[in-house]
């Protein structure tokens, strides 16, 4: 009996109603439709070929690039009462016949399968004895070269066009570049497809830039405010990542290194850790994090650059899938933008790319620059026009302050002309302080007419001055040797036709926002009600204890944004909790009383509450 998708949604996954266009998409593959879902993280894409799976007859093949990200979507599925497997080379002889038994039998909703595996001959004989509902070509970006995660295997995905007439297709992908969109429609033969798209705003995720200062206490101030919280630190080196896990853990919060350097095994333990257990910070190389759909990812923070916006806007993407508010954190400074251009230039790649790549790095840099709404900029960088004043930027809720940077700016580029174009920041900057040194005096920059006019601003003013020029193009950073040149639009400034005004850099106070006291944290995730945020504590206590019991992370059991509903309604019959949305039918009666318990469990403690 054909399953009606909204009964679907509701039973087994407990959500009231559709979202966005998942519905327009699930009407269609459920149809035998092909679709291409162009969402952002957090959307809901998995729905969109979940539901389909359920309502058309046979199993749901769904391609997914990791191992790890299917161990996690076939546990949830599992716990919402859904028959999913994985087909991967983890399974022993015996676990892999028992799948090809129930693949023929029938008995598979949903199977979850590398691309690699797809497409061996055993596999694609088997799928030819069975009834097949669809095709899911999950991270379908992976067959663009154009994409940061080209897989090759993608590419011969798309036979199964030809290979299985009839059988709807459904390619989905948070990418938000428009280049890689168009290719992969082509790689995957999808052209008849129709294309869902939404807007790629994540209004969850708060995005706040700082001048790079004292980066390690400024990273500590961020996450002591955000005590309690899972959170990623992305740095570039392996290094790096050990030296601040180190750091961290000596200054009270509990972290994990990741890197590729790492033993397997290390690394696996590292990456368990962060899913099970509630809190953990995981500083790591941007290595980590694709295939994590770990929906309670409060904060990303990048103490380093990033390449690209696109590469920026995909790693905060972690965060905050669940939709509850979340944090996208960044440091940064002028040794990150000689140091991102270094790696473009010492890449090995045609000069054509690296023109490429320098273009996209001076495009980050003007979204770090800008004083006005970061949300404004990073969506008009997709083509995705927003009105701005998003209330949810450092710059929305604090706007700089601005100031007519004309005669400063002059000051600077005439510094790094009469210098011969061949001098780092900190030369340049001393030129202008009018600090004399014994390189100084041996090449006569002490001499210039520059020398000491700048006195105006100090080392960090100049710094910023620097970057801000560099992020309209009028310093060029030389990527060997880490120089200042001068670039096109210098001219006019230092002819006085373009005045430019600049952002006034804010102070860093190590001492604001709170010491770690106890009990503080929980950052901007709270209700509001101290009693409230206490029952859903008590109900993470028991998710906690259900997930150790199980061995999965506890998000598989409810997400947090359950527990907050629960912690809100108080439910006290079954009845009731069915109602918290993300409580479906199996889960309900899996866990139902012992959720029931704790909240009764927390009344009687807390009469008078
Ligand atoms: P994506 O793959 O697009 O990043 P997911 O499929 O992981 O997104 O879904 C993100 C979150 O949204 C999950 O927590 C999921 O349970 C929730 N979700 C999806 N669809 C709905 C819906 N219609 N109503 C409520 N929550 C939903
Ligand atoms: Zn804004």
């Amino acid at each position: 009996m054909p399953a009606e998708p909204l009964d679907v949604l509701r039973s087994v996954f407990g959500h009231a109603a559709f979202r966005g266009r998942q519905e327009e998409v699930v009407r269609r593959v459920t149809a035998g439709g092909d679709a291409v879902v162009l969402f952002p993280t957090g959307a809901g894409k998995s729905m969109c070929y979940q539901i389909p799976s359920l309502c058309r007859e046979g199993t749901g093949i769904v391609v997914s690039p990791l191992i790890a990200l299917m161990r996690d979507q076939v546990e949830a599925l599992k716990q919402a009462g859904v028959n999913a497997a994985a087909f991967n080379s983890t399974l022993t002889g015996e676990e892999a016949g028992e799948i090809r038994r129930r693949m023929r039998a029938g008995e598979l909703d949903l199977l979850y399968v590398t691309p690699e595996r797809l497409v061996t001959e055993g596999f694609l004989d088997l799928l030819a004895s069975c009834r097949i509902a669809l095709f899911a070509i999950d991270e379908a970006h992976c067959v663009s070269q154009w994409g940061h995660d080209f897989r090759p295997e993608y590419l011969r995905l798309a036979a199964l066009k030809e290979l299985f007439p009839g059988v709807p297709r459904i390619a989905l992908t948070a990418t938000a570049d428009p280049q890689t969109r168009e290719d992969l429609i082509g790689r995957l033969a999808l052209e008849g497809a129709e294309v869902f798209t939404t807007s790629f705003d994540r209004p969850n995720i708060r995005y706040t830039i700082v001048d790079k200062d004292q980066p390690r206490k400024q990273l500590l101030t961020f996450l002591r405010s955000r005590r309690g919280e899972s959170g990623i630190v992305y740095c570039l080196s392996r290094a790096k990542v050990d030296a601040t896990a180190n750091f961290l853990n000596e200054n009270g919060i509990e972290a994990r290194a990741y890197h590729a350097g790492m033993e397997r095994e290390a690394r696996d333990r590292a990456q368990d850790a962060f899913l099970k257990e509630e809190g953990l910070v995981l500083v790591a190389t941007i290595a980590f994090g694709m295939g994590i759909d770990k929906p309670d990812v409060r904060f990303v923070a990048h103490l380093d650059l990033p390449s690209s916006v696109e590469a920026y806007y995909q790693e905060t993407g972690r965060a905050g899938r669940d939709g509850l508010p979340s944090d996208a954190w960044m440091a940064y400074g002028m040794a990150d933008l000689a140091q991102r251009s270094r790696m473009i230039d010492e890449s090995g790649t045609p000069d054509e790319i690296k023109r490429v790549e320098h273009s996209k790095l001076r495009a980050l840099l003007a979204i770090c620059e800008t004083p006005q709404c970061r949300r404004q900029a990073l969506l008009r960088h997709f083509g995705e026009a927003h009105p701005g004043g998003c209330g949810n930027c450092d710059n929305c809720l604090r706007p700089p302050e601005t100031w007519d940077g004309t005669v400063a700016a002059q000051k600077a580029l005439s510094a790094i002309h009469r210098t011969g174009r061949r001098f780092g920041a900190g030369h340049v900057i001393d030129v202008l302080l009018g600090r004399s040194n014994e390189r100084i005096q041996r090449l006569g920059h002490d001499a210039l007419p520059t020398f000491g006019v700048g006195t105006e601003l100090d080392e960090r003013g100049w710094q910023s001055v620097l970057r801000q020029l560099a992020a309209i193009g009028a310093v060029v950073v030389d990527a060997e040797h880490s120089t200042l040149d001068l670039g096109e639009p210098a001219r006019a400034i230092l002819k006085g036709e373009r005045s430019v005004s600049f952002r006034k850099e804010r102070k860093f106070e190590a001492t604001g926002g709170g010491k770690g006291r106890k009990g503080e944290g929980r950052g901007r995730v709270s209700s509001g009600d101290p009693a409230e945020d206490a029952l859903f504590e008590a109900l993470r206590g028991e998710r906690l204890a259900i997930a150790r019991e199980q061995g999965v992370p506890p998000y598989v059991v409810f997400h947090d944004s359950t527990l907050r509903d629960m912690a809100r309604e108080r439910p006290e019959t079954l009845d009731a909790l069915g109602r918290v949305p993300g409580v479906g039918t199996s889960k309900l009666a899996r866990y139902g009383d012992r959720f029931l318990e704790a909240v009764g469990r927390f009344m009687d403690e807390n009469p008078q509450r």
